[in-house]
């Protein structure tokens, strides 16, 4: 699971990566494009104005690469499901079993009959992603939890909340501060893009994201998830085992 994950936050960092390179290249790239024709204005010498439109062309092409780089990274999201919470539970708990450590127990609670809408692998990478942050903060063991319930009592009838609740070492307000930035860690060996990948699947899934947290105590992260109705065609993708083996 964890060298899976080490992978898709790798991906994840490479399209970071690329969106600000390409982000960046269309800024440095803009005087290209107008500066030309701002030369040409003040000459008549044609060798000059044939150099002006090498230069136009270049900042041309850049442009446009930079232009599709920037679409390429943000049409490579998934495709979207309807997925149903109890497989993927069944889904997350089949991966967080295999390694568990001896100390930690695992509690899931879905309710029957909810649905969202969501590439299946990648909801299950943000599960997978806040467990394994969850028993990494409870080195002297304890409980993960992992609820979905509807939301009615805070959000009414039309969101589902996901929760990963810890009993772990909770964190203070600066750790907070700056727990969606890319490759904030506190761990020696951690990637810092674990939190801000979990946040892109939410968001991009129209749900956000939300952190509770106390030192000494434990840590709580709610997903927030528009509710969809179960229907014939929920989980259309193959079940938890085939999914999570087609990675
Ligand atoms: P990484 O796990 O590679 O450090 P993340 O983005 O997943 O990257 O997490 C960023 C930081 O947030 C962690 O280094 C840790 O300090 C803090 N954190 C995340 N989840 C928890 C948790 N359940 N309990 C305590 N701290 C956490």
């Amino acid at each position: 699971v964890e060298a899976e994950l080490m992978r898709a936050q790798r991906l994840e960092s490479l399209s970071l990566l690329a969106a600000g390179l390409s982000h960046d290249l269309r800024n440095i790239l803009q005087p290209l494009l107008i500066m030309p024709d701002l030369m040409k204005a003040r000459t008549e010498d044609p060798q000059l104005h044939h150099l002006a439109d090498i230069i136009a062309e270049c900042g041309r092409r850049g442009h446009e690469m930079a232009e599709s780089m920037l679409s390429f990274v943000r049409g490579s999201r998934k495709p979207s499901e309807h997925i149903c919470l109890v497989h993927l539970f069944e889904g997350v708990e089949l991966l967080l079993r295999s390694n568990l450590p001896a100390k930690v127990t695992l509690h899931l609670e879905v309710a029957d009959g909810l649905a969202v809408d969501a590439n299946y692998t990648e909801l299950q990478q943000v599960l997978l992603n806040l467990s394994l942050n969850a028993i990494q903060a409870m080195p002297n063991g304890g409980r993960l939890t992992l609820r979905a319930a509807p939301a009615a009592d805070t959000h009414g009838d039309d969101w589902l909340r996901i929760s990963v609740t810890d009993e772990g070492i909770g964190m203070d307000a600066d750790t907070l501060s700056h727990l969606f930035n890319p490759f904030f860690t506190t761990k020696a060996t951690g990637t810092g893009l674990g939190l801000i990948s979990c946040k892109r699947i939410i968001e991009g899934a129209h749900g956000s994201i939300h952190v509770d947290s106390q030192p000494g105590v434990g840590t709580r992260f709610d997903l927030l998830l528009p509710m969809r109705e179960i229907t014939d065609t929920a989980d259309a993708v193959d079940g938890p085992i085939a999914a999570g083996a087609g990675q």
